[in-house]
């Protein structure tokens, strides 16, 4: 980047085309790329889902980059994530439109899923020796990330440091939540670290990663540093950088810094009134059950999540009824009344009284054995 190397772009604005080409025309970004690079694009495709506005990185955020590039004479651009449990990148491809641009600009699309991987040591110390990381993603001469600025129920918010989860392979990604996400994020950004971020925040989402709830925003930026982006989305979120564990932890291991007075931010304009949000009440909070959640994955938690919103509408929802999701649930002592194993790892850890044995069930099977347990006759 020309005017800054450490320096964060922003604008705002709901004219993606323009966003994307006045941000990579001021920091640019894309002028040292060489006409016969290979380029991946790793959007965030976390849900393969029709409903996909603010959980799933916008096409046309993807297509305006993809634009710039072909301008440049690049041809050779792939479209690579993975997505998250219970999901396909292949199936978000074609639900989020991405199969058909593909198609309209000669791209390659890749399910890193199913890549060949590669496995790096590690150089800082934390849960992994070694991480297994997609080929494409590794090998490849300018590697953009396109997060989304979203909150997460394990980290509080997700955008660029976690955004790079999706380039591992699945049994990787998966023991991330059992070993420990956040201290494992760090490590990841030790071994493979984008040329460019370019954040997609035209829609983010302020209550989980995978919600039903999008909320419009209205911002992009670019840079290359994933703490300091990061702590300025934590900053917009309404969090203090530091009070998101992986985003301390990265600073801590040297990977940037979290003081918001020490980060460079060029804004190309500024919104008739600059949105900033607080952060939503922790899910521990906002029902009357008890959630025990560690080590869960993103989609167990967000159908979880989907399923008590339905059932406290209902009044369905009660302080004796017991939560347990994820790889390392297991029953505290001293529970009394029900206790729900939500999830194959749950339902083999524990014996509960609601056992739902999916990996990951969905909210409407979630509901559908809750609802029949608070109907049975007593
Ligand atoms: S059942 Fe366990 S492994 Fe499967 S998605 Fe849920 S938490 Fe993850």
């Amino acid at each position: 980047m020309n005017h800054n190397e450490n320096a964060i772009t922003l604008t705002y604005g709901t004219q993606i085309l323009k966003m994307v080409q006045d941000l990579m025309e001021k920091t640019g970004a894309l002028d040292a790329l060489r006409r016969d690079d290979t380029v991946v694009i790793k959007p965030n495709l976390v849900a393969s889902r029709k409903d996909w506005v603010g959980v799933d990185t916008d096409p046309r955020v993807v297509e305006a980059l993809v634009k710039m590039l072909k301008d440049r004479g690049i041809s050779r651009i792939t479209v690579g994530d993975g997505a998250g449990m219970g999901n396909s990148a292949t199936k978000a491809f074609s639900l989020c439109g991405y199969t058909e641009m593909a198609k309209r600009y000669g791209l390659e699309l890749i399910d890193f899923e199913k890549d060949r991987f590669t496995k790096l040591e590690v150089p800082l110390a934390g849960p992994f020796r070694k991480l297994e990381i997609a080929r494409t993603a590794l090998e490849c001469d300018f590697l953009i990330s396109i997060p989304l600025m979203k909150a997460h129920f394990q980290t509080l918010m997700t955008c660029s440091l976690k955004n790079m989860k999706g380039i591992m392979s699945r049994s990787q990604k998966t023991s991330f939540h059992s070993r420990g996400l956040h201290k494992s994020i760090v490590q990841l950004a030790t071994v493979i670290s984008p040329d460019l971020i370019l954040v997609d925040g035209i829609h983010g989402n302020l209550t989980s990663e995978t919600g039903r709830d999008p909320v419009a925003i209205g911002m992009m930026m670019a840079g290359k540093r994933p703490v300091e982006i990061d702590s300025l989305v934590a900053d917009i979120l309404g969090y203090a950088p530091r009070d998101i564990k992986h985003i301390a932890y990265a600073e801590d291991a040297g990977l940037g810094t979290t003081n918001l007075e020490k980060i460079s931010v060029q804004r190309l304009n500024r919104p008739a009134k600059e949105k900033r949000f607080a952060p939503p009440t922790h899910y521990t909070k906002r029902f009357e059950c008890r959630i025990e959640a560690e080590g869960a994955c993103c989609t167990c938690m967000g159908n979880l999540i989907f399923a008590l919103e339905r059932l406290n509408e209902q009044g369905l929802l009660s302080q004796d009824q017991h939560f347990m999701v994820g790889q390392k649930a297991g029953i505290s002592s001293g529970i009394s009344g029900t206790t729900i194993a939500v999830g194959q790892c749950a339902a083999k850890r524990i014996h509960a009284d609601i056992q739902i044995n999916d990996c990951p069930p969905t909210a409407r099977t979630i509901l559908r054995h809750v609802v029949a347990d608070r109907r049975k006759p007593s």
